[in-house]
């Protein structure tokens, strides 16, 4: 009986975020605004984006032990998150300091903290969140030799989704294992180096991005919506018509979203169709975790 309909292995962080005038040069010392202390972090984003629309989730993952880490547990917890594989200590919670300026552009130095010490001992450890989720999803704030052990780790008729954010070229036994591979326009030219440049099309992106092991890739396109592509072909997903105010954590809703309603039996396609409508409403709204719809905000979305 599987108890999760989707484990997320990944990154927690605190976003802390002061808005300044300009950024100060070496040297230099600027005033800014009060400081927006936010959770943050890849893993911890999709976890609260899928326990939100309603998909029983729980997050593996490693906090410090601090403020920062007692504010993602809490912000997972009102969620609705199982923070049951949530470890603490070994490191300070990791950290991204933000700073933006007026025009909207952002300057971020992210401090990996305790997200570098979620270890494949970590995975093997977890193995009966493992054996009780029908899906699972990663992306790249943890070590890679910690995705590679969750891949190692999957149970059998079990489901892996990788986000490959922040991107890098990935080895040959983890390609395989992603049912999808999702990646944005950025992250697909980085996973297919020298591949890219053959051509400037996403769709050729995703034909080449699948001929490198995936069961099935999808491209993110923004407001111009999605590709899936797998053994069958590559079909646009359209987007829905919205007004965009920040797109921050579009990507995790969108992962998040594809995942819970694969692991619910939905074809790649009609997964996607809703995972773009998921990402649509959250880019109508400022911020990360506070902008992921609830089901029936999806519902009530035009189209
Ligand atoms: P990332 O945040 O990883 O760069 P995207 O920007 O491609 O990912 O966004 C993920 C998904 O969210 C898109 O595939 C799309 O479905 C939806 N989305 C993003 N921006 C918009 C937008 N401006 N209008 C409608 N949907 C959007």
């Amino acid at each position: 009986m599987n108890d999760y309909d989707l484990l997320v292995v990944g990154s927690a962080n605190a976003d802390l975020v002061i808005g300044v005038e300009r950024r100060p040069g070496a040297g230099e010392t600027v005033l800014g605004s009060d400081l927006a202390v936010h959770p943050g972090g890849k893993g911890a984003n999709q976890a609260v984006a899928a326990a939100r629309l309603g998909a029983r989730t729980a997050l593996l993952a490693r906090v410090g032990d601090d403020g920062h880490g007692r504010l993602l547990l809490d912000s997972q917890r009102a969620a609705g998150v199982d923070t049951v594989g949530v470890l603490v200590g070994g490191a300070p919670t990791g950290v991204a300091l933000i700073t933006v300026d007026p025009s909207g552009d952002n300057s971020i130095v992210v401090s990996p903290g305790a997200n570098g010490r979620l270890t494949p001992a970590d995975v093997r450890a977890a193995a009966s969140l493992f054996h009780a989720s029908r899906v699972v999803s990663a992306q790249l704030e943890i070590p890679l030799e910690t995705v590679e052990e969750v891949v190692r780790n999957l149970a059998p008729g079990s489901r892996f989704v990788l986000n490959p954010s922040p991107p890098r070229p990935l080895p040959a036994q983890v390609l395989a294992a992603c049912d999808p591979l999702i990646v944005n326009e950025h992250e697909a030219k980085v996973v297919l180096g020298d591949g890219a440049a053959v051509s400037d099309e996403p769709e050729d992106w995703a034909r080449l991005l699948l001929a490198k092991g995936p069961r099935s890739v999808v491209v993110t396109l923004g407001g111009e919506g999605a590709l899936v592509a797998s053994s069958d072909g590559v079909t646009r997903v359209p987007s829905v018509a919205v007004r965009a105010v920040d797109t921050t954590g579009a990507g995790d809703a969108f992962t998040a979203a594809l995942a819970w309603r694969l692991g619910a039996g939905e074809p790649l396609a009609e997964a996607a169709a809703y995972a773009a409508r998921v990402g649509a409403a959250t880019v109508t709204r400022q911020g990360a975790q506070v902008s992921f719809p609830t089901a029936a905000e999806v519902a009530a979305l035009p189209g």
